[in-house]
Formats: C-alpha cells, sequence, structure tokens
C-alpha cells in the first residue's frame, strides 16, 4: 500500500476536493461576517466582496481560512477595514472639529477620503494666518496619540523657521559673527576670522548645525595650533601655513636646521635627520623671542609675525627675511625656560582677543597689529612674577643702524637681563614702560 506510486491525475482529482471544502469554508466564513461575495480568482487569487455596510474590497480566500486571527481580528469583529475603523474614524473626526475651533482653522467637507482606506473624510482647511491646506481626521492626532498642538502644517514651519532664525541670532551674538545675507530660509553669515558660512533652517538637522563652533575654516585653525604647538614640544617648528591634513607632511624645520615634511599623526620621531636621543631625552628650549616684519612673499601683505626660537635665533630670523619679514622689531634671548612659550602664547591670545585676524597661519598678522604685538609683549613682560623690572633706557640710536638696511638681514642681539624693546621703522622709541626685567 505505502509502495504503490499515485497517479499524478489522482493526486490532482484529490486536491480539487479539498480546495472545494476550502473555497466552502470561505463562503462560510463571508457569510457569517455579512459579505456579499462577488467575481473572484480561486483560492489564492482575489476575490471581491462587498460588507454589509456597502464597503467594496478584495481578499485572498486562502488567507482567511488560513489564520487563527485575519487581519489580527476574531470572527465577532468586523474583518472590513472600513467598518473596523468607524470607531476610530468618527472619534478622529470630532477631534479634529474641535482641534480646528480652538486655533482658529476653518474647515471645507470634500467629497474626498484619505488614502489610508480608513475612510477619513478630506476637509479643505485655512488657518487664521491665511496657509490654505487639506486635514483629515487623522491629522488631528500627533504621533504620540495626544491632540496635535498646531494643526495648519504652514504655520507649524513659520514657527521652526522662526526657532532657526532665533538661534541664528543667538550664534552670531555669541561667536561676534555677522550676517552677510538673509534669505527666507537662512543666513550667509562671517565668522569674526571672516571665514564665510551659510546657515539654513529648513529642516531639523539644518537647525540642529547653527552652532557657535559652526566655522570649519575655524576648527582647522584650532587644529593647526594646536599641531604647531605639538611641534614646539618637539623643539621643531611648522614651516606650513595651514593645515593640510593628519596623515600628509607638513613643511618643518627642526633645532639643528633640518628641514622636513611632518606628518601630525606620526610625529614622536622627530626629526628624522637628527640623530635619536642626540638632545639626550631633553628637547634644547626655546630661549629666544622676537617680533619681525615685512611684505610677506606668501600672502604678498605687509606683515608682523611674532615668534620664537632657540640658541641666537639666527636661522628662524634668516628664514623669515627670506620670506620678506626682514625688519627686526624685538629679540629677546636666553629667557628662562618655558618663558619664550609663555610670552608667546600671551600675545597670541591678546591679539586674538583685540580682533585681529591672521594673514596666514597662526601667527602671521597684518602689519597694523605691530603696536599692538609690541604692546603685549612688554605688558607680559613686567607683569612676571620673579622677574623684577629694573629701569632701562633704551638708545634708539644705538640700536637703529643694523637694521636700516632691511636687505642685510643682521639683527639685534638683545639678552633677557637687557631687553630692549623699539621701533626700527620710523626711529620712534617704543614706550616700554621703561622697564626691562631679570631674573630675581
Ligand atoms: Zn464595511
Ligand atoms: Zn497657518
Ligand atoms: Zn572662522
Ligand atoms: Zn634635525
Amino acid at each position: 500500500m505505502a509502495n504503490e506510486r499515485s497517479n499524478p491525475c489522482d493526486v490532482s482529482e484529490e486536491a480539487a476536493v479539498h480546495i472545494r471544502a476550502l473555497m466552502d469554508l470561505f463562503r462560510r466564513v463571508g457569510q457569517q461576517q455579512g459579505w456579499t461575495i462577488g467575481s473572484g480568482y480561486g483560492l489564492t487569487g482575489w476575490t471581491e466582496v462587498t460588507c454589509s455596510e456597502g464597503h467594496e474590497f478584495s481578499v485572498k480566500p486562502l488567507d482567511l481560512v488560513d489564520s487563527p486571527k485575519p487581519f489580527g481580528r476574531d470572527l465577532s469583529e468586523p474583518w472590513c477595514k472600513k467598518c473596523h475603523a468607524a470607531g476610530w474614524v468618527a472619534e478622529s473626526l470630532t477631534l479634529l472639529k474641535s482641534v480646528a475651533a480652538a486655533q482658529g482653522v476653518e474647515l471645507t467637507a470634500t467629497d474626498e477620503r484619505d488614502t489610508s482606506g480608513d475612510g477619513h473624510i478630506v476637509f479643505a482647511a485655512k488657518c487664521s494666518k491665511g496657509h490654505h491646506f487639506e486635514a483629515t481626521g487623522a491629522n488631528a492626532w500627533n504621533w504620540r496619540g495626544k491632540p496635535v498642538e498646531v494643526l495648519c502644517p504652514g504655520c507649524v514651519k513659520d514657527a521652526e523657521f522662526a526657532e532657526g532664525f532665533a538661534k541664528i541670532d543667538a550664534v552670531i551674538r555669541e561667536t561676534q559673527s555677522v550676517v552677510v545675507k538673509q534669505y527666507r530660509n537662512g543666513a550667509d553669515v562671517r565668522c569674526r576670522r571672516g571665514h564665510l558660512h551659510t546657515f539654513r533652517v529648513n529642516d531639523y538637522q539644518d537647525r540642529q548645525a547653527i552652532r557657535p563652533d559652526f566655522c570649519g575654516e575655524c576648527a582647522r585653525l584650532g587644529k593647526f595650533q594646536e599641531f604647531a604647538e605639538k611641534a614646539k614640544d618637539l623643539g621643531i617648528t611648522v614651516l606650513e601655513s595651514r593645515w593640510i591634513a593628519a596623515s600628509r607632511p607638513h613643511q618643518a624645520v627642526c633645532f639643528a636646521g633640518h628641514e622636513f615634511g611632518l606628518v601630525p599623526n606620526k610625529m614622536k620621531r622627530g626629526c628624522p635627520e637628527c640623530p635619536r636621543g642626540m638632545y639626550g631625552g631633553a628637547v634644547p628650549p626655546h630661549d629666544v623671542y622676537y617680533i619681525v616684519s615685512g611684505l610677506d612673499a606668501t600672502t604678498g601683505k605687509e606683515t608682523v609675525k611674532p615668534g620664537i626660537s632657540s640658541g641666537s635665533g639666527y636661522n628662524r630670523l634668516r628664514q623669515h627675511a627670506d620670506d620678506g619679514l626682514v625688519v627686526q622689531h624685538l629679540r629677546i634671548q636666553g629667557m628662562p625656560i618655558g618663558m619664550a612659550r609663555d610670552l608667546e602664547r600671551f600675545v597670541l591670545d591678546g591679539l586674538d582677543q583685540e580682533g585681529w585676524l591672521s594673514t596666514r597661519g597662526v601667527e602671521y598678522f597684518p602689519a597694523a597689529a605691530l603696536q599692538d604685538v609690541m604692546d603685549l609683549a612688554c605688558e607680559w613682560y613686567t607683569d612676571q612674577p620673579g622677574l623684577a623690572p629694573r629701569p632701562f633706557v633704551v638708545d634708539a640710536e644705538d640700536v637703529l643702524a643694523p637694521v636700516q638696511a632691511p636687505a642685510v638681514p643682521d639683527v639685534v642681539d638683545i639678552d633677557a637681563d637687557v631687553a630692549v624693546v623699539f621701533d626700527s621703522q620710523d626711529g620712534a622709541r617704543m614706550d616700554l614702560h621703561t622697564h626691562a626685567t631679570e631674573v630675581a
């Protein structure tokens, strides 16, 4: 018996019996739902039905007899989607009307129903501000299932735009930026360092991007500054005037005068030409502070550049002279350890606070900043605890001679204990508060 092969014809005939039985079952269930069953395409195809309320839709008979709860509903509940949604639709309509009344929205019913299939009536709506839109009962709820706070999408957008513009105003004030151009949906702004940026208020993402740290250029400058400071810790001066990338070489020079490409994320080794450990583990300290100026060959701008070096500082100053910064205003040598960098930091921070914008990198400024640079250097120098100020008279005649011929990159050597500040350009004596200092 079990080893008898079935004839394929017998199989389909036997199946037909089951299919007829399932179709009968479908018709019985349909009757219980009060449906009128129209034409269809068999057990697995679509069959048109009409519910007792007159709603027309299609079902697949197999789906209905195959599941203990078709559409997730018991046989006692209406399986017709519209009949089932009727309660929810009525409740939503009531809510829509009360929400609209409370918000001054006029509703005019149309003959249309929404695309959900639940049977929500589509209304033509007009808010008190004159926005025209369509609304259904489904729109009366927010995503939390609570009555919606603002029904009119135009008013919602207006509020979001207003919030975006308020954010722009706050960021502008906080960052001392200025609005260059105002748009309906945003603004072009200039950061306090002069970089352009566009704020948009269109969507949530746009509004999130309205932050005090909006300026990508400034972020790169900050990164560059951090890199240059780390290099100084290794006794290396970064010559590159801008940040390129963490994995790319930036032109740099070591204490010994070797020029090489310094890669920010591989800088531990230091100068590749200096033998490892040549400084006995310690890097020679920066002990020279200088201020130079001239026509910067890189930018073509009259420039002042404060900076630090070590030893006599000759190499660094010669490089600046080659770049066009031939006039030297100040050079203090033999500063106690760490002080040159302190002074440098103080001057750069001061310039930033005064609103001076660098012409390249983070240490080159317009020549007009010279007075501020000198004043800041003097201010720092006279304020050092542990350094006793002592009167010092500058003889401008003595110190001017070597720098009046800028073609000769000679320098004026000044020791920390006989600090001299002078202006080599017009011969006027700088006010150093007539104090130089020395280690107490
Ligand atoms: Zn129905
Ligand atoms: Zn509106
Ligand atoms: Zn910026
Ligand atoms: Zn080296």
